[in-house]
């Protein structure tokens, strides 16, 4: 079997076709390692494959369908949509796009809402709007955007240019100019960047940073990091700008990951989740950072009311089902399940970490195991898996996963580690 990797993490070998099947070509291009397994049908938090085998899903399409697979009420609201209108293009006013820019408002501390189709476009919006926003508002002639070591916010040049991480940039140079990178976490990393580029006045535009980190570990941001950086920005005219793609809509138990830092950003951007497992991203920014004119950035698809149904429903739905409580409550049991699985394994687990329904089991360094062959090892118990790094297993269950659909999720777990310790 090949090395597997999950989609996002994965980075080819420089000359070997990496595609799914090593028999013959199946005409898609070999930019990730699969897993040999074909998904053809969900309900809830399972699915199926080909061959009829049932699996618990903890990835969720990587933290996307939110309400579950096959939910009945994006499928209601989704086919009604389609014999009513599903594209008309941003050269006309477009209702649902309107109804889920209301709703967001409403729900967020953002003012008004850009919409497009996934998560590396919404930090392409961000960080136009933060350049521009340099020009305008603080002067800059050729703006910089400050970001965290360790974080993912994408694939396109400008998103893997703001990640902090080398193996997502490694043969695409030249990057795209105007990046300068600190330690997550680390304020005094911070102050110095600061205090080094603004010595002979104003160079930053903005701040990019994921409350949590998801990609680069399931890293959760410290409260006083962020109060700092807020004060800093407040002081200096400096955006802050969230990357809430994965964490945000309901993942972390709150709507929005900021809550869980007590501050609220400048603007921030949203996807993976939002669609329920439909392409639709966000940038929503408060009323100052609102400084897109027409012309300034556009989206053939933005905001299509298909894309925008989804987005609604989504929301309406955890809402209605009261499903950030229920997060609350299944994120406990989930980590208390996993805390006593790395009380049980101290030499091989470190801990877990996480927010709500997004959380990290993290091996210590010694132990050689990768978090690949785990992820691979699981398939064997029937359970979806991914990874956040070689150290990490992520879990990005549905939002709906029931009490004991959490205690199947840890007996599977559990199972997988027992093999991978034999
Ligand atoms: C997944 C992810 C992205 C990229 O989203 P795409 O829809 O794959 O472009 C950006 N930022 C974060 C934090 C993510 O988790």
């Amino acid at each position: 079997m090949p090395e597997l990797v999950d989609g996002l993490d994965s980075k080819s070998s420089a000359f070997g076709h990496v595609g799914s099947s090593p028999t013959a070509p199946t005409g898609v291009m070999g930019t990730y390692r699969r897993f040999p397994l074909s998904i053809v049908k969900g309900k809830g938090c399972w699915v199926w494959d080909d061959q009829g085998h049932r699996f618990l899903d903890a990835v969720s399409g990587i933290a996307t369908c939110s309400l579950g697979h096959s939910n009945r009420a994006l499928r209601k609201a989704l086919s009604r949509q389609l014999g009513k209108i599903q594209h008309v293009s941003n050269l006309y006013k477009i209702l649902e796009q309107e109804h889920l820019a209301k709703w967001l408002v409403e729900h967020s501390c953002a003012d008004s809402v850009f919409f497009c189709n996934s998560g590396a476009e919404a930090n392409e919006s961000a960080i136009k709007l933060a350049r521009k926003y340099g020009n305008l508002s603080r002067g800059i002639d050729r703006p910089l955007i400050l970001a965290a070591k360790g974080s993912f916010h994408g694939r396109t040049l400008a998103a893997i240019s703001a990640t902090g991480q080398p193996k997502y940039q490694k043969g695409f140079e030249p990057l795209v100019e105007g990046f300068e990178f600190f330690n997550y976490n680390d304020i005094k990393d911070f102050e110095r960047l600061i205090d080094d580029l603004e010595r002979n006045g104003p160079r930053i535009a903005a701040v990019l940073l994921e409350p949590l980190q998801g990609e680069g570990g399931v890293n959760p941001g410290e409260k006083s990091f962020f109060r700092r950086i807020r004060d800093l920005c407040n002081e200096k005219k400096i955006l802050l700008i969230f990357d809430e793609v994965q964490i945000g809509m309901g993942r972390s138990g709150r709507w929005w990951g900021y809550e869980q830092l007590a501050i609220e950003p400048d603007a921030f951007t949203l996807a993976k989740g939002l669609g329920g497992g439909h392409a639709i991203g966000a940038l929503l920014v408060k009323n100052h950072a609102d400084i897109f004119e027409p012309g300034d950035h556009a989206s053939t698809f933005g905001g299509n009311p298909f894309a925008c149904m989804a987005g609604l429903t989504v929301a309406k739905e955890i809402e209605r089902r009261n499903l950030l409580s229920k997060v609350q409550q299944r994120s406990t049991q989930l980590v208390n399940g996993l805390e006593d699985l790395v009380k049980a394994y101290p030499n091989q687990l470190k801990e877990v970490r996480g927010w709500g329904l997004l959380q990290g089991l993290v091996f210590q360094e010694e132990w050689e195991l990768n978090s690949n062959c785990f992820v691979r090892s699981a398939l064997d118990q029937h359970l979806l898996l991914v990874t956040a790094g070689p150290k990490v297993v992520r879990m990005v269950p549905p939002l709906i996963i029931s009490a004991k659909e959490i205690g199947e999720l840890l007996k599977r777990i559990e199972a997988t580690m027992s093999i991978c310790c034999r």
